[in-house]
């Protein structure tokens, strides 16, 4: 009796430990597992089942039974293995867990070896710490993306206007023939003005990713705007022998919205129409819809497959035709026009047949304020 008496504040004391335990790791937004020497789960939370996408216990199982685990070669991982060889603390960034249905996630695992149990009866074992970080990792992918893509745009007309402004310096040394020196100069100058187009599209898609565009509304006339832009346009698209031209209903009213967003959309629509169209026309039109205005900007060009329709507006979309390959851009521009035509409460559609030529249509509403 005195025996008994006197174990039984020592094993209340373990199962208290045991169970502030639990909660502690219950409480834990990561995955945790503990698995005994043998690479057996001993103890574990409802966050690691919810990352192997199990619902019923896992004690006692061993770890390479748990979930099928991949590396990034898609090789098969043994888990108990893994752990079991693991003689540091260790984590690893590398693995995914590809789920029955298919679907993958990108997994953080640490494994560290411990001393596990309680009170004085600990055994030797490993505590696991699983995180889904497939959005971490989307982001970083996406960046390394960001970053090859933009270095890879940026030194082609850095290298054209780099050696067309050194070709002028031999010519001026040598010769001195001014209409070659202009022409290199024009040549390096068209590099730089596409550089510094790609710059702006640069900083307003980090304002846009950021949220930090405000939308500045003024009393916008649609008829100049139009009328302005092809102005402006005309000298590239005779210089692809196109026709560029408008066509702008008579009864257009003043819309309130940001006439720099409209105007940079519209934009970004005619030198796609002007870059990926060879022979024929460009038609921007406008007339009024809806408390707003309806823009088209219909080329005779290339056209777009149905497949490729859905992608275009996706960031770093280009399209695989050499046509497309063979013109210099980002595949930012339409990503672009698309989150600023969502802040002006805008639509845009597309219309397309491959070889036939392409639509793409702008309604902006006239905003309140
Ligand atoms: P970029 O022109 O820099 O590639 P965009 O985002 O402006 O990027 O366009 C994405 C893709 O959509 C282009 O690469 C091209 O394949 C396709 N595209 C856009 N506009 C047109 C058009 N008017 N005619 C044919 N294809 C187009």
């Amino acid at each position: 009796m005195a025996d008994l008496l006197s174990a039984m504040p020592a094993r209340s004391e373990a199962a208290l430990e045991r169970e502030r335990l639990v909660s502690l790791i219950n409480s834990m937004a990561d995955g945790v597992i503990a698995a005994d020497e043998i690479g057996r789960v001993v103890l574990y939370n409802g966050a690691a089942l919810g990352i192997l996408d199990l619902n019923t216990s896992i004690s006692g199982l061993p770890l390479n039974s748990l979930a099928p685990v991949i590396d990034k070669n898609n090789q098969p991982v043994d888990l108990s293995q893994l752990v079991l060889a693991t003689k540091l603390p260790t984590s690893l960034r590398d693995l995914r867990i590809k789920y029955p249905d298919g679907s993958l996630i990108n997994l953080y695992l640490s494994i560290a070896p411990v001393r596990l149990g309680f009170g004085q009866s600990g055994m030797k074992g490993y505590v696991l710490l699983l995180r889904d970080i497939s959005r971490e990792k989307s982001l970083e992918e996406e960046r390394d993306e960001f970053i090859s893509v933009i270095s890879h745009e940026l030194r082609t007309p850095i290298a054209i206007a780099e050696g067309n402004i050194s070709n002028a310096e031999v010519i001026a040394g040598k010769t001195g023939n001014i209409d070659q020196i202009k022409d290199a100069l024009t040549q390096a100058h068209d590099q730089i003005n596409f550089l510094s187009g790609m710059i702006n599209d640069l900083a307003t898609l980090s304002r846009a990713e950021r949220g930090r565009l405000s939308v500045e509304v003024e009393a916008v006339n649609a008829y100049d705007l139009i009328n302005d832009l092809l102005k402006n346009y005309q000298p590239s698209a005779e210089d692809k022998g196109l026709v560029l031209r408008a066509e702008i209903a008579p009864n257009l009213e003043l819309i309130k919205t940001s006439k720099l967003y409209l105007r940079e959309i519209l934009q970004n629509f005619i030198t796609n129409a002007i870059k990926y169209t060879d022979k024929g026309s460009i038609t921007l039109t406008a007339s009024p819809q809806q408390g707003g205005i309806q823009f088209k900007v219909v080329d005779t060009g290339m056209g777009i497959g149905h497949q490729d329709q859905e992608k275009i507006f996706n960031k770093f979309f280009r399209g695989e035709d050499y046509r497309t390959k063979g013109q210099k851009g980002t595949g930012l521009g339409l990503y672009i026009a698309m989150k600023l035509a969502k802040l002006l409460r805008g639509q845009i559609s597309l219309q397309s047949e491959l070889n036939h030529g392409s639509t793409f249509t702008l309604y902006v509403p006239s905003l309140s304020s």
